[in-house]
């Protein structure tokens, strides 16, 4: 017998017709005769609304409540389907993060999975029953509530497809699988069969919401066999692994990130320690930095860049403006009106003028780069944030994706 794992997300999940499909998707898995555990997402924009219900009680409310009132959302949607599957006459059983054994850090909002504890699932599996499990959230060693960060049921069914050692992690979605860039953008985005789990990270990690970054680095991990489907229609999905066949493309997709702002800090002097300075003061307030620019000096003095994730803005120009005198800066300015668009692809590495290639597409199309990042799998440039979606067309355009 095989054991599978799936996860169905908050589209495929939304209503009681989709409810209802997806429990059948988990029911003709199970008479296959393998055992199955599902992942469910909160339905729909529940989590979305959930976020908002609590803006009108207390904008300022503490990371903590703040878990205990999203995880309902995923609570609601394993019952609903627990409850169709009976409705269909199989034996099944939904259990929170709490009761499926998933143990975490204490970071609230955004917690890393340290353990699961296997047991009860076992047990239930052990008694032919189909397991559901409500994603994204876990508990700490607190006893308390937490979740992974946005997105994360991605993430806690690869956990738990590692844990149970199982055949098979399927992610269903409500597009067929990965493609060469957000398919609700790019309409003659390409499809693709298979993708390396390290191209796949950085597609994720550049924005492509497709996969939560940390979902493939733990299915790198553990080398769980990863595919991502449609709950929707019965396409063959894509399948995300170590070692993928060699295509004539030279990259895999184009991905976009509207959570980033710059930052620069005008005038600092031209001396050592002047960045350590800057980064030790982020890092310890835990402010995760992007894209570093720093210009040439001159007169003494230069200028540094850099982007952080919107959510930090705030606390990072608080910080920054309180140290700006013993830093010897003279001003600070920002811009969250940006957008990070990226390119990503094995095969740049040893192709040369694949950047050229794209910065010609932006330029052709009288897009502005304001930063630039490279790495042996990606290059990435910051723009304006109204060019973000004419950008990734034009780039895409420009690789002839599927020829
Ligand atoms: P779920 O609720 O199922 O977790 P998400 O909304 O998190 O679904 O992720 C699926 C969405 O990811 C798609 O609807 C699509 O718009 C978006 N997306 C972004 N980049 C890509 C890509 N390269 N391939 C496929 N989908 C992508
Ligand atoms: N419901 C959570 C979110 O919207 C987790 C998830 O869907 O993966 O971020
Ligand atoms: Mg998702």
């Amino acid at each position: 017998m095989s054991l599978i794992v799936q996860k169905f997300g908050g589209t495929s999940v939304a209503n009681a017709e989709r409810v209802f499909n997806v429990a059948r998707i988990i029911t003709e898995t199970h008479q296959a005769g393998n055992g199955v555990v599902a992942v469910v997402s909160a339905q729909g924009d529940t989590t979305d609304d959930l976020i908002e219900k609590a803006k009108e009680i207390n904008p300022a409310a503490s990371k903590r409540e703040m878990d205990v009132l999203l995880s309902t959302g995923e609570q609601i949607s394993m019952a609903l389907v627990a409850m169709a599957i009976q409705k269909m006459g199989f034996p099944v059983v939904s259990l929170t993060g709490q009761q499926a054994g998933m143990r975490t850090d204490n970071t609230y909002g955004n917690a890393r999975i340290n353990r699961i504890d296997t047991e009860r699932i076992q047990s239930e599996l052990g008694k032919g029953k189909i397991v559901i499990i409500a994603g994204f959230q876990g508990l700490n060693r607190y006893d308390d509530i937490t979740t992974l960060g946005r997105g994360g049921s991605d993430t806690t069914a690869v956990a738990f497809a590692a844990a149970l050692n199982a055949d098979l992690c399927q992610i269903y979605t409500d597009v067929d699988g990965v493609y060469t860039a957000d398919p609700r953008i790019v309409k003659d985005a390409h499809k693709l069969d298979e993708i390396s789990y390290d191209e796949m990270l950085e597609l994720a990690s550049l924005g492509a919401q497709v996969l939560h970054n940390r979902s493939v680095e733990m299915a790198k991990r553990y080398n769980v066999d990863l595919e991502v489907l449609s709950s929707f229609k019965k396409n063959q999905g894509t399948k995300v692994k170590e070692v993928v066949h060699v295509e004539k493309m030279l990259i895999r997709g184009v991905a976009r990130d509207n959570d980033v702002a710059r930052i620069s800090i005008i005038g600092l002097p031209d001396q050592p320690g002047t960045a350590f300075r800057i980064f030790s003061l982020l890092a310890k307030s835990r402010i995760n930095v992007d894209i570093i620019l720093q210009s040439i000096g001159r007169d003494g003095t230069k200028d540094v860049s850099f982007t952080v994730g919107k959510g930090c803005l705030d606390e990072a120009l608080t910080i920054l403006n309180e140290n700006l005198p013993g830093l010897g800066g003279r001003a600070i300015t920002h811009d969250s009106n940006i957008s990070k668009v990226s390119i990503v692809g094995a095969g740049m590495a040893t192709n040369a003028g694949v950047a050229a290639t794209m910065f010609e597409a932006l330029y052709e199309a009288g897009i502005n780069i304001q930063m630039i990042s490279t790495s042996e799998i990606k290059v990435s440039v910051l723009i304006d944030l109204d060019e973000a979606e004419r950008a990734v067309k034009v780039v895409h355009n420009a690789f002839h994706f599927g020829e």
